[in-house]
Order: C-alpha cells, then structure tokens, then sequence
C-alpha cells in the first residue's frame, strides 16, 4: 500500500497541487487498506494522514497502522475536521480533489469554509492507478474468478425444472460464500429464454423450460476483488438458429482475446469482436460495449468499446464480453476475465465455452 501512496505522491508536482484530497472510498482502500467508509485521505509531498470518526479508530490502527488518523469526536461535521486540518497547515494554497466525488453542494461549503484554497480539479487519477494491477492483485482476482468457477460447476449438474431464477441466483451466491467469498461482485443475472436478451436483468421467480437457453453471468468478491463471467447453456437441443448465433458469439470473443496484447487500443479490440457479429448478420443485436476492467469495482477502466480511450498494458484485467440479443427468444453473452500479460494475455477463468460443453440435459 506504502507504494502506491508513493505513486501518487510522485504525480502532486505534475498536477501542481500542494496536497491531495482523496474522497472515493474505493480509492481510499486502494491506497490504504483501510476497509471502512466515511474516511478521507489527504497526501501531501511529505505527509499522509486520514480524516475519520471514532468508529473506526480501532480499524485504522489495524488495517493502516503506519498512516496518522485525524479522527473527529460526534459534534464534529466532517467538513469541520476537514477545515481544521486545511487551516492548520498554512502553507497549503492548492489542494487537488476528486472531481467525480464532489457534489456541487459540496464544492461551495469547501470553498466557503478555506477560501484561501484554490480547489483543483482531477479525474481518474488513482482510477488510472488502479488500471493496471499489481502481483497481489492479480493474485486476488484469479481467486475471485477460482471461487465463481467452482461454485458453478458444482451447481451446474443440479439444475432442474425446480429451480427458479432466483433460486439459481441465491444456490450461485451461497455456493461463492461457502468458498470463501465476501459476497457476489453483483446481483448474478440468471435468465431463462428471452429474459437473456436483457443484458441486466434481475432474476424473478420463472422456473426452468424443458427446453430453451439460460444465461448466467455472476461473479464472486474475494478480499474486495471481483470476478465476472457469463455462460450461456442450451436446455436440450439447441434450435439451429440459436446454434449459428452462439458459434458467431464465440467467434467473436476468441478474435477480440486474440487481439489483446500490450499497446493494443480498446477500440480495436471492440471493433474485433464486433467485425465478427456483423459478418454473421447480428451486428443490430450486439447493443453494448465489448468489455470492462475488473478490481476493487465490478465496473472500472478501461471500457472497451467505441469509447475507450485506452492502450492496453501488463497488468491490466478486463473482462471480453460480447453477446446478441434478440427480443422476444433468447439472449447469448459469453464472458472471461483475461490478464494482459508483457507479451499478449492470458484467459484467467477456464469454463469450456464450446457449445457441446455447455448444454444442460435434464
Ligand atoms: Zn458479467
Ligand atoms: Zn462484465
């Protein structure tokens, strides 16, 4: 943790701010260890010190003993703690803050209470730390994805007429927490049939057709770490249209991982696994972005998609998650996470994904 605190203070010249104010508390862990809310971080070139309540004077002392804690008695706002620190410290003009994490109501009281502060804007900059993943991290993640893998495939021959969405969704989480997990990294979405053609739908109480499709896309939470992926299984035999849509999808998410490697621009990437959509006539049917980066959030940089505005580099973790979805029939999404490694990538979660293999036989 020590270092990336140290990262970011090597970067306070370069964004010419005098101490920086970290108020995301994703962030705050990511720089600390600190697994607590409501707390602050303000880094300076020569100070690191956070801004809490009592209630987590204990935690701090455990989780980030080296790290000086202000913590503020009840009566005290947490702004009032703020400002006192700010004003005890006269040589402090320009303080950087999060711009993502600051309301506008709280923009004005910070420059009501220190006006002799010029606040600096910032995006994303422990956001872009956090891109790229260290040995521990990406040591956690295979975790998280090892955990999600298992509980599934122990489940997976369980499945029955029986079982409703939400009864799939509720086995897939406590199966994740029998193994270790904190929790499931989202709500799983479990969808017989059409329901899959809603990229995030909620899981209700539909139990299984004799034949149709289920979509499964979950992911478990280890040490504050996520895994996603997404399986698509055919309930019995699988019509032929729903097999041509399928293999065009797998298609797809081989390309778009045989094209990850360091330097590659996430657009390319998107538009890799999109080229093999629309060659095969379902390009209309593929509505969202190809992937996402996964760590402390579920959803983090670098998207790729039309939008990204990232290279890819060692270290990074990014799920390939194309699909089609077509209204009213079914819905196919096939999801891994994949590591970019110094020469290309490696595919972190191992479920088959061949048609054959994924078929649930009742
Ligand atoms: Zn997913
Ligand atoms: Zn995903």
């Amino acid at each position: 943790m020590t270092q990336r605190i140290e990262t970011l203070r090597a970067m306070l010249d370069e964004l010419q701010v005098d101490a920086f104010l970290v108020t995301n508390e994703i962030n705050v862990r990511y720089l600390t260890g600190f697994t607590g809310d409501s707390s602050f971080l303000l880094v300076t070139p020569t100070e690191t010190m956070m801004l809490s309540d009592g209630r987590y004077e204990i935690q701090l002392k455990n989780e980030c003993p080296e790290i000086g804690a202000l913590i503020r008695p009840p009566s005290q706002k947490m702004a009032e703690l703020l400002e006192a620190a700010i004003r005890s410290r006269s040589s402090w003009k320009r303080i950087g803050l999060e711009s993502a994490q600051v309301t506008v109501a709280d923009y004005r009281d910070l420059n009501k209470r220190s006006p002799q502060i010029t606040w600096v804007e910032t995006s994303s900059v422990v956001e872009n730390l956090r891109m790229v993943k260290d040995a521990s991290e990406i040591a956690t993640i295979r975790k998280a994805v090892d955990i999600a893998e298992r509980s599934f495939l122990s489940m997976v021959p369980l499945i029955s007429p029986k079982w409703s969405e939400r009864a799939i969704a509720h086995e897939i989480e406590s199966r994740m927490r029998f193994l270790g997990a904190e929790s499931a990294s989202f709500k799983p979405i479990i969808a017989f049939d059409s329901a899959g053609a809603l990229p995030h739908y909620q899981p209700a109480e539909v139990f299984m057709p004799s034949r149709g499709s289920l979509l499964f896309d979950w992911g478990a939470k280890f040490q504050g770490y996520a895994s996603d992926i997404t399986r698509t299984l055919a309930i019995g035999a699988p019509s032929p249209d729903f097999e041509r849509a399928y293999n065009a999808v797998l298609e797809s998410q081989l390309a778009a991982i045989a094209a990850i490697r360091p330097g590659a621009d996430g657009r390319d990437v998107d538009k890799t696994a999109r080229d093999v959509i629309v060659k095969a006539g379902l390009g209309d049917k593929f509505n969202h972005g190809l992937g996402h980066g996964i760590g402390l959030q579920i959803h983090e940089s670098p998207r790729m998609s039309a939008n990204c505005e990232y290279t890819l580099a060692p270290g990074m973790i990014v799920t390939v998650e194309p699909g089609v979805y077509l209204a009213d029939q079914y819905g196919i999404r096939i999801e891994d996470d994949v590591l970019v490694t110094d020469t290309g990538c490696e595919v972190l979660s191992t479920l088959a994904k061949g048609l054959d293999d994924c078929r649930l036989v009742l």
